[in-house]
């Protein structure tokens, strides 16, 4: 089976759930051609990645074009003509997979969780859908190449143990196809700890009420050494950037525990949090649609709740 692995990492750091996308193989096959194509990211960790065939671009000189990047792709899959083109869920899996899918007629199937079977010639995946309210099984033909989105913390990740071996380095190529350029890219880089490597989230929403009470959100995540998140109310009511959004639009997380405090629990917010292992929701109305996936609800307003939360973590700090 031949796969063709795209690997995007931001600055001088590796995002470690790009080892999930090795984990998803391993329950393909073991005996899977594996050509991996890395955009930044310490090139030490990445040699030690478990490819036949490791080459990269370190994504320097502000080279975040993505229509350049999928055309260095495309260059990859006429050469490789892969039976799998796997991404992360990360921003640029999520921009760049379905235009390749597009562009070159290609299924594709983002958010995969689960290999529930495969034979020689069809393979059986999960996605959930609607917001996490069901889950999809695909049964996919390996016929031609298939664009597959592979969700967080859903596979194991492969230790790294391997030895660093060398590297191919490659130039972006210019893509000419599009009738637009992306002339510079301004990342988000959501305030304090990231979202994504935190291991509890305190998000605040509409119900907050204003700016001054959601930085009570930031207090108590200061307290948790946690990352703050947002429902996309806050959000637009400009009392967070948008860097640290949780949900369909936002990020997807998955930490040990996940408070939210005055969010409705709306589809959208629920497709980036389903996957914390503990969620407690603080809300005024029993019927809000959080506390149907929250461990514990406590029915209250949340700013008082937040209030006297933080006078007691004070305390025992
Ligand atoms: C295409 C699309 C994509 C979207 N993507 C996202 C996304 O990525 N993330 C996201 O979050 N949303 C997203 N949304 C928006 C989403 O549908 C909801 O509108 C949003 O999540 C609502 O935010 P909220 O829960 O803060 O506000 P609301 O739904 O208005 O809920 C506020 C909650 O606060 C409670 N409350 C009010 N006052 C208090 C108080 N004093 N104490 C305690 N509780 C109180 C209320 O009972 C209510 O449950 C998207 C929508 C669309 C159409």
């Amino acid at each position: 089976m031949k796969i063709l692995i795209i690997i995007n990492n931001d600055y001088e750091s590796f995002d470690h759930s790009n080892l999930e996308v090795f984990g998803f193989i391993e329950q393909l096959s073991n005996t899977s051609d594996i050509t991996i194509l890395a955009f930044g990211g310490p090139k030490e960790i990445i040699s030690r990645l478990p490819g036949n065939n490791i080459f990269y671009n370190d994504l320097k000189n502000n080279e975040h074009n993505y229509n350049d990047i999928a055309e260095t792709i495309n260059l990859f899959i006429k050469e490789e003509n892969p039976d799998f083109l796997l991404f992360q869920k990360d921003d640029y899996g999520n921009f760049i997979a379905p235009m390749l899918a597009f562009r070159n007629k290609f299924p594709y199937i983002p958010d995969v969780k689960k290999v529930v079977s495969q034979t020689d010639e069809e393979i059986k995946l999960i996605r959930p859908i609607h917001g996490e309210s069901a889950e999809a099984v695909y049964n996919v033909r390996k016929k031609s190449t298939v664009v597959i989105k592979i969700r967080k913390n859903s596979f194991e990740e492969i230790d790294l143990k391997r030895p660093i071996r060398s590297i191919n380095n490659i130039s972006l190529s210019k893509s000419t196809k599009t009738n637009y350029n992306i002339v510079e890219t301004n990342k988000m880089t959501p305030e304090g700890l990231q979202l994504g490597e935190a291991d509890i989230v305190v998000s605040g929403g509409r119900g907050m009420g204003s700016k001054e009470n959601f930085d009570k959100i930031t207090n108590l995540a200061g307290l948790f050494k946690g990352a703050v998140g947002a429902s996309k109310a806050a959000v637009e009511s400009g009392w967070i950037p948008p860097g640290n959004l949780v949900g369909l639009t936002g990020k997807s997380i998955s930490p040990h525990l996940y408070l939210t405090f005055g969010i409705s629990g709306a589809s959208q917010h629920l497709a980036g949090c389903l996957n914390s292992q503990n969620i407690i929701s603080v809300n005024i109305d029993e019927s809000a649609p959080i506390f149907k996936y929250a461990k514990f609800g406590v029915i209250a307003d949340c700013n008082d709740f937040l209030e006297e939360l933080i006078e007691e973590l004070k305390k025992i700090k």
